[in-house]
């Protein structure tokens, strides 16, 4: 046990640091900060206090370390510093656990090996992760730094959900099979759903369809998660801001040898050109909606295609869970879209989904259904809060 009772949260991205100190007693936020820009000769760091004014700070940080610093120092300054014996840990967001990390896990010389191991299948997220990590523990060794992976959730899923169907020697030799990401979310949120129904998470089968600027959707049996639409990588499921989502692979091969695209180009093309911004050139789906209703065709049919997929995965985890408490929106899309939550469940009434439309168009940040109140299957808005997972799961760690 610790008296110590603050939890750092530390999310590394290539180029930024996003951060949230939290109060464990209540999950109160002390502070949030972000820094961009990272290495790329001026940085941006913003930092809020609880209860203070936005701060604003630009000055060159080479790297990493450096945003590290300058973070600490904006803590301390606040009287939140990261020598404060208040602080309990550190906790980070790694993207990939491989089928090693099923759990939150204390960082060791021996895991941090490990997570670079996995470098190969993430190389666009995990060595901005280990950065992260070197830099926290070379600022605070003594302290415990845990690694929450997004990976995680998802190790339960059975072996016919996470193999692809292609040769297995080839396969296990790559370790090529589908991992699923936005797991913290996942967790976070089909909890909340179940607890929303006033259900133990056991007792709950909940369809999460996370819509952010990526999206994914996964299908939890109580509390268990059994599929997912991510797969090795977060291209795979649904249509997303900037990413196809499914595609038939022969597309790739096609780009290749007809349209002479080199194998990097594809990889740009669906990730970063694909998706809502490559259908209609607008990722954001305020502007998408505010220019559906100025009858504009192309954003209209790239609002279609979304829904038409999200629509699509409903009903397969449907299948893959048999019975359905509760379909759970969330995340920016999610969250806020009211429209594309209508869209989604239009026409399932067999199903036994509706939502009710004065409820759908409530705004609000607090978790609530938005189903008519007789129907069979809960829709549900959950908010979610992968910064409060992540402290949580890091606090229970250090705290047994
Ligand atoms: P996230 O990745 O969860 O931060 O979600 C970001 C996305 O949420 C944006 O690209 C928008 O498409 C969407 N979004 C945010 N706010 C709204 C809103 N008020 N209405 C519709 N979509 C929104």
């Amino acid at each position: 046990m610790t008296s110590a009772t603050r939890v750092l949260v530390l999310n590394s991205g290539s180029s930024s640091v996003k951060y949230q100190l939290l109060d464990m007693r209540d999950g109160s936020r002390l502070a949030v900060g972000l820094v961009e820009r990272i290495g790329e000769g001026t940085s941006r760091l913003v930092h809020t206090p609880a209860g203070g004014e936005r701060r604003e700070r630009s000055a060159p940080m080479a790297g990493h370390e450096a945003a590290l610093r300058a973070v600490a120092a904006e803590l301390a300054a606040d009287g939140l510093g990261l020598d404060s014996p208040d602080l309990a840990a550190i906790g980070h967001r790694v993207v990939h656990g491989g089928l090693r990390f099923t759990a939150p896990t204390v960082i060791t010389d021996e895991v941090l090996a490990e997570v670079e191991r996995l470098v190969p299948v993430a190389p666009l997220h995990n060595p901005a992760n280990i950065v992260g990590i070197r830099t926290a523990r070379a600022l605070r060794p003594d302290l415990p730094q845990v690694a929450v992976f997004d990976t995680a959730f998802h190790t339960t899923m059975p072996e016919y959900a996470a193999r692809y169907a292609i040769d297995t020697e080839t396969a296990d030799a790559h370790r090529i099979r589908r991992y699923g990401f936005h797991g913290t979310s996942h967790a976070y949120v089909s909890r909340e759903t179940a607890r929303l129904l006033g259900k133990d998470p056991s007792e709950a089968n909940v369809i999460v369809l996370h819509l952010g600027n990526g999206a994914s959707a996964s299908a939890v049996a109580g509390g268990r998660c059994v599929d997912t639409s991510m797969g090795l990588t977060p291209l795979e499921g649904l249509v997303m801001g900037t990413r196809s989502g499914d595609i038939d692979p022969a597309v790739t091969f096609h780009l290749r040898r007809v349209a002479g695209m080199s194998v990097d180009e594809v990889d740009e093309l669906l990730n970063k050109r694909s998706g809502l911004v490559g259908l209609c050139g607008d990722n954001d789906m305020r502007e998408i909606r505010r220019r559906i209703d100025e009858g504009d065709e192309r954003a209209r049919l790239a609002f279609d295609i979304y829904v038409h997929r999200l629509k699509k995965y409903i009903g397969a985890y449907y299948a893959v869970l048999g019975r359905v408490d509760a379909v759970a929106f969330t995340a920016g899309v999610g969250e806020n879209a009211a429209p594309v939550r209508e869209a989604a469940v239009e026409g399932l009434e067999q199903l036994g989904l509706a939502v009710d439309a004065e409820l759908n168009a409530v705004r609000s940040g607090e978790p609530r259904l938005i189903s008519p109140a007789d129907a069979r299957v809960a829709v549900a808005v959950v908010p979610t809060d992968e910064e409060l997972e992540i402290a949580q799961q890091t606090y229970s760690l250090v705290n047994n």
